[in-house]
């Protein structure tokens, strides 16, 4: 990204008045309709986008001190509510679903300043790792526009990767933020459970749903982590805003880091992917840092765990889809035929989903989650000599929509983190045939300062 694209510098400019917020996302707006091809957006209204600004402008104008996002165009991935604004997460089930409040995070990046351009499109209630199953068709890769960008938030990572954004809003629960980002060659941050509020956010796996950030650039990642954190009365699960100085973090050197470069018997990336990931050790090493090699065995169960615990929340959040409180109706007042109406128009993997988490029963259920005890504590126990480990995002580069191994497999090495509710970032880092790589920082529940401190270390 250009740096006067980057929300910094679109935030000075607007504060200052050098530039007006209207202008910026007339800018953006035009930027949008030209990435079109990426088919990365639902339906928006570039009005609405234009108030916005002009709202800004206006405050500005009557001496008001505009906020460390002014003006800067964000991106929201299509399951984030928006008042007034249909919320689809891209299911003909919630075709006409006008999001009755706006999510905690959206509300604090508005009071920020940002302004939203439009929404991402995605994989169906964030079932999937290709944006290939949305009802607004699939999203495309910017570096390669017969790839997938990722998913679920792909339409997310397209638009920060095509500079039409610097930052754009997504949810991860097994990796819908880092491995869209890998694969865009983008920043995608999952932070640590609780950080963020899940207000407003469709849920797909309650016990490890987390809004996430994408952006181009580390200073934005923490200028818009920084406005969203803290405690959310309309999420109990949320913590007081943790004291981070993620700026500060940003310049300080690796210098001492302790980096547990992940080791994975059973689970290898490409050849191609881990020469990057050891190459990235290998730079943080020639800062300072004191890396060394540590074992992480059961990536292919805890992906199953991952699977099975996902699929078992989803069945359950999924049943306030009655035709009733949630999905469209049919006509009449016969509420069997309503939910099964609304029920109807799920897609396949949706479908597959419920079933599945249905069908698991207790014994198998209570297997995932001895897993998920397991991998939490693996995670703990290296985090005791290690301020962060470092591994791949993905197992390969971008692949193609029609390649469902490339996406089952793409939640590899992201699941661990989600299961175990830590922190993990992944940092473009390199390009394996002109397809960008993405490096995995996992750290410490709240341990973020260190992960953006390794981050600016490789990105030097
Ligand atoms: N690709 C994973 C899945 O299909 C992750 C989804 C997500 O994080 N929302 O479940």
């Amino acid at each position: 990204m250009s740096a006067e694209l980057s929300a910094r510098a679109i935030a000075d400019a607007v504060r200052v008045g050098e530039r007006s917020a209207r202008r910026v996302i007339e800018d953006a707006l035009a930027r949008l309709a030209a990435a079109a091809p990426l088919n990365a957006v639902v339906p928006y209204d570039a009005a609405r986008a234009l108030a916005e600004a002009d709202a800004l402008d206006a405050a500005r104008a009557a001496g008001e001190a505009l906020g460390p996002l002014a003006g800067v165009p964000i991106i929201l991935k299509d399951n984030l509510w928006d008042a007034g604004v249909e919320c689809s997460a891209a299911s003909e089930s919630l075709v006409g679903f006008i999001a009755p409040d706006t999510a905690t995070v959206v509300r604090r990046l508005r009071a920020a300043g940002a302004v939203v351009l439009a929404r991402g499109n995605m994989d169906e209630l964030g079932m999937g790792s290709l944006t290939a199953r949305s009802r607004f068709g699939p999203a495309k890769n910017p570096h390669d526009l017969h790839r997938s960008p990722g998913g679920s938030s792909g339409g997310n990572a397209a638009l920060v990767a095509a500079d039409v954004v610097p930052i754009a809003i997504g949810s991860d629960t097994g990796g819908s933020v880092r491995q869209p980002a890998a694969w865009c060659g983008v920043y995608g941050l999952r932070p640590t459970r609780g950080v963020l509020s899940r207000w407003g956010l469709v849920p797909l796996a309650s016990s490890m749903d987390t809004v996430g950030a994408l952006t181009s650039n580390l200073e934005d990642l923490a200028a818009c982590l920084d406005v969203m954190l803290g405690a959310d009365p309309l999420d109990q699960t949320t913590t007081p805003r943790p004291p981070w100085r993620l700026d500060v973090a940003l310049q300080e050197p690796p210098r001492g880091l302790r980096v547990g470069l992940m080791i994975t018997p059973g689970a290898e990336a490409s050849p191609e992917v881990w020469a990057q990931v050891e190459r990235a050790a290998a730079k943080l090493s020639a800062q300072g840092a004191i890396v060394d090699r540590v074992g992480f065995e059961g990536l292919p169960e805890a992906l199953l765990a991952y699977s099975a615990i996902c699929a078992a929340e989803a069945a359950s959040n999924l049943a306030r889809f009655d035709g009733q409180r949630f999905g469209r109706p049919a006509p009449g007042d016969d509420a069997e035929a309503q939910a099964r109406a609304a029920r109807s128009r799920f897609g396949d993997e949706v479908r597959r989903r419920i079933l599945l988490g249905h069908a698991l029963g207790e014994d198998l259920l209570r297997r995932a989650l001895a897993t998920r005890g397991r991998v939490t504590e693996a995670i703990i126990g290296h985090l005791d000599h290690h301020d962060l480990l470092i591994g791949p995002t993905t197992p390969t580069v971008a692949a193609h929509h029609d390649d469902p191994e490339a996406g089952r497999l793409a939640d590899l090495f992201t699941a661990p983190a989600s299961l175990a509710g830590r922190p993990a970032l992944s940092v473009p880092f390199g390009a394996v045939d002109g397809l960008p790589v993405g490096v995995q920082l996992i750290g410490r529940a709240y341990g973020e300062e260190a992960l953006f401190t390794a981050a600016a270390a490789l990105q030097a």
